[in-house]
């Protein structure tokens, strides 16, 4: 979604986004139910305020074991999206005063709401992901996730040359 500065005029909007366009997809990681919800603001002639919410789940596989993990997603931001040029003073300002608001420097009078989105869900985003905590992820010699099935390293030399062919296949 694309906002214009012209569609904002004082009083503030109320934009509820359910669909996650936004997000990219094709990789393994995806969000669901997502909700986003930004209220927009005009601070003067040339900068308009954003504050909004993003909640949903994130969908993805355990670092370890690779098993499908669903993790609640939420976050809060705030944006200054301003068209006046960027100044060192004014920048050190902006820092003091509200240390959560970031201000975003823009070309045109537009704000490309998508790329604000994807920026937050990405920060909200945990660094790793794993089922839990005392994952015991795949074993490297027979394939297996440890979490369900033991090791066949020791007991069946055969079977773990194929479990690693399957594997590589799989992949
Ligand atoms: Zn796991
Ligand atoms: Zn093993």
């Amino acid at each position: 979604m694309i906002l214009l500065f012209e569609e904002i005029t004082g009083k503030s909007h109320l934009f509820t986004i359910r669909d996650t366009s936004w997000f990219p997809s094709g990789n393994e990681v995806s969000l669901l139910n997502a909700t986003a919800r930004i209220r927009v603001s005009r601070r003067d002639s040339e900068t308009v305020e954003l504050k909004g919410t993003l909640e949903g789940q994130r969908l993805s596989v355990c670092d370890r074991c690779r098993e499908q993990v669903k993790e609640a997603v939420s976050c809060e931001f705030e944006y200054l999206a301003t068209t006046r040029e960027e100044q060192v003073t004014e920048l050190r300002e902006t820092e003091c005063s509200d240390e959560d608001t970031v201000t975003l420097y823009l070309k045109e009078p537009e704000i490309d709401v998508d790329e604000l989105l994807r920026e937050q869900a990405y920060l909200a985003f945990p660094l790793k992901t794993l089922c839990s905590e005392d994952c015991k992820g795949i074993c490297a010699g027979c394939g297996v996730v440890l979490n369900s099935e033991a090791c066949r390293c020791t007991s069946n030399k055969v079977g773990s040359t194929f479990a690693i062919l399957q594997k590589l296949t799989n992949d």
